[in-house]
């Protein structure tokens, strides 16, 4: 594990240093485990044991100087497909309940918090959408479906 500089015994780099606060983020004694542990918000197992520093650093590469790590669905855990470094200003705007994020609710009304917000990946950064409104389009479509498959099914006399 002494690549690029992380060695334990050495001065942590900011990956490292990221890496240990996201395991201590996610246990069940830390002070805040009501937002983290008691919400399921786990780090995944392959951030674990003990290849778990060298696969972080394969998946997110080295921290950028100035950044912070930040999930894009606040419900899901500390994962590849979950994580990104952001700026300070992203993290705090994807805050859970934080009344300076951006819109509060999808263009149909739909409350933009808790389960109800998905993260797309867009062309530049990371797009939320409602996921209500998504049911609601993917169970129109199923209809929609049926419907003309029924429609084919008519017997012509
Ligand atoms: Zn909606």
């Amino acid at each position: 594990m002494m690549k690029h500089g992380h060695a334990a015994n050495h001065k942590p780099s900011r990956t490292y240093k990221t890496w240990q606060d996201i395991k201590a983020r996610c246990s069940p004694v830390y002070k805040q485990h009501k937002d983290y542990f008691d919400r399921g918000i786990r780090v995944c197992d392959r951030w674990l044991g003990k290849d778990g520093f060298l696969h972080f650093l394969q998946d997110m590469g080295d921290k950028p100087g100035g950044l912070t790590i930040d999930r894009r669905d606040n419900d899901l855990g500390y994962e590849p497909d979950n994580c990104r470094w952001v700026t300070w200003t992203i993290n705090r705007n994807n805050r859970r309940y934080d009344p300076q994020s951006i819109k509060t609710r999808c263009p149909k009304g739909h409350p933009y918090s808790g389960s109800n917000v998905g993260w797309r990946r867009g062309d530049r950064s990371n797009e939320r959408y409602c996921r209500q409104c998504q049911r609601d389009w993917k169970r129109n479509h199923d209809e929609q479906r049926r419907l003309s498959k029924v429609i084919t099914q008519i017997p012509i006399a």
